[in-house]
């Protein structure tokens, strides 16, 4: 018998590859001391207006983004059609939303407010150090090829299931530096292929993700023109991503809605390592504070945060140690052992996490591009069951009744935070729709 679990309601269909509902029991709805923690919510007030400075350099680099001002946005799309396939027709699944970063420009995923954040602060800081960016000078002065030529003797590296990688050799190379991304297993051709296109050196390692990272780290430690973004503890990361609820908290206000002690906000947000998810659910926490409960998913072979979570154990557990495969299809979310930086900063913050099977994910997919035309990677279907699992699975129902909101689930907005999707080509889209059909 596994003795790593405690006995836990969803314990048994997590051993068992079962698609469930897990409550954090260490969930603290009142307001949660960030003090002991490595970030804080003035953190997430500078990551905007870090994001903010670097906007007119952004728009220099991607054309795509001229329209923005150099702001990487997503749009907040209103369930439609989609609501009704999901069955979240009735009135007590309240407000629901796809937050659509399968859509974000420059990098087609989530990964566009990581990875791009943290390699354009890098080449800031790497510009001032070299005296080549001077206070209060023009930002664009990066786009030079005064700067380029700096940025090219360095080498910027990361190790990727795909995502990351994309976002982060798409950024390298706009500003004109060297780029290795270290690949796992799991990693799409195609994402091989674009990186390649883009001169980015590939490595592809025949191992997880877990390893892929540990042995780009190894590499860059013992070369100093390496800059090494790192995915388990990276708080650049991690903050690029939390300056994303504010802007969620913008669109909600431009529709009139109120997110208060009567009207809850709930997120579902797809989980890998937990860096994206973390990072939204932070910055959520800042704005929102008790009012925003935040649940990662993660695929039913690997769930390496609801484990790790689960467990209560100081090291990190990973979903090997419990008899999991880490074997999915969705890539994104392929990873066996969560960061811990982000397992210590979600402890109190994180209200749970469900898991969905990968036949359910294709389904998803499928369901999503006939009814709305929106283009999901199968990561990104998990996060529409999310309000599935609050208004029906019994775990749900206990944390509407252990937090009081049963009775405010109807005036409640959902968001499905859906993280990659736009960037894949379309002949894979086209196997994804097959792939679903055929378990139809
Ligand atoms: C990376 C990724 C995630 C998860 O992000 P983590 O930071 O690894 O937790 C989810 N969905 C997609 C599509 C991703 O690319």
């Amino acid at each position: 018998m596994n003795t790593i679990l405690p006995s836990d309601p969803a314990r048994d269909d997590v051993l068992a590859g079962r698609p469930t509902l897990w409550l954090n029991p260490s969930y603290r709805k009142q307001a949660i001391d960030t003090s002991d923690l490595p970030v804080s919510p003035a953190d997430v007030q500078s990551a905007r207006q870090s994001w903010r400075r670097l906007a007119p350099l952004l728009a220099e680099c991607f054309p795509e983004l001229k329209d923005t001002g150099g702001e990487i946005r997503s749009e907040l799309v209103e369930l439609k059609e989609l609501r009704e396939a999901l069955g979240y027709r009735t009135r007590e699944f309240g407000n629901v939303f796809i937050k659509a970063d399968s859509h974000l420009p420059v990098a087609g995923s989530i990964k566009a407010r990581g990875g791009v954040y943290e390699v354009f602060l890098f080449a800031e800081s790497l510009a001032r150090q070299n005296g080549l960016l001077g206070d209060g000078e023009d930002i664009r002065k990066l786009a030079t090829e005064e700067a380029r030529s700096l940025f090219s003797g360095h080498t910027v590296a990361v190790g990727s299931t795909g995502n990351l990688g994309l976002s982060v050799g798409i950024a390298a190379r706009a500003l004109g530096f060297k780029a290795t991304v270290h690949m796992s297993s799991d990693a799409k051709a195609w994402k091989v292929e674009r990186l390649r296109k883009l001169g980015v050196d590939v490595i592809q390692h025949e191992a997880d993700y877990t390893t892929a990272v540990e042995n780009a780290r190894d590499i860059a430690d013992a070369d100093p023109t390496i800059y090494f973004v790192d995915d388990e503890q990276s708080r650049h990361l991690f903050l690029g991503y939390s300056a994303a609820a504010s802007e969620l908290a913008s669109q909600l206000d431009e529709r009139g809605i109120t997110i208060d002690e009567e009207n809850p906000l709930f997120l579902y947000l797809p989980c890998g390592i937990g860096g994206a998810p973390g990072g939204v659910a932070f910055g959520a926490k800042a704005i929102f504070g008790d009012h925003v409960h935040a649940f990662f998913v993660e695929p039913v072979q690997s769930p390496c945060a609801l484990v790790h979570m689960m467990s209560g154990s100081q090291e990190l557990v990973s979903v090997y140690d419990v008899g999991l495969t880490n074997k999915t299809e969705a890539d994104g979310m392929a990873v066996a052992r969560m960061s811990a930086f982000v397992a210590k900063v979600m402890r109190e913050m994180l209200a749970g996490v469900y898991t969905a099977a990968d036949d359910d994910l294709f389904k998803l997919l499928r369901m999503a591009w006939i009814t709305q035309r929106q283009k999901l990677e199968p990561s990104a279907a998990a996060a529409l069951l999310g309000p599935d699992f609050l208004l029906r699975h019994k775990e749900g129902r206990r944390f509407q009744t252990l937090n009081g909101i049963e009775e405010k689930m109807s005036r409640a907005t959902h968001i499905l935070w859906t993280t990659g999707g736009s960037f894949v080509p379309e002949e894979q889209f086209q196997n994804f729709l097959r792939q679903a059909e055929a378990l139809a």
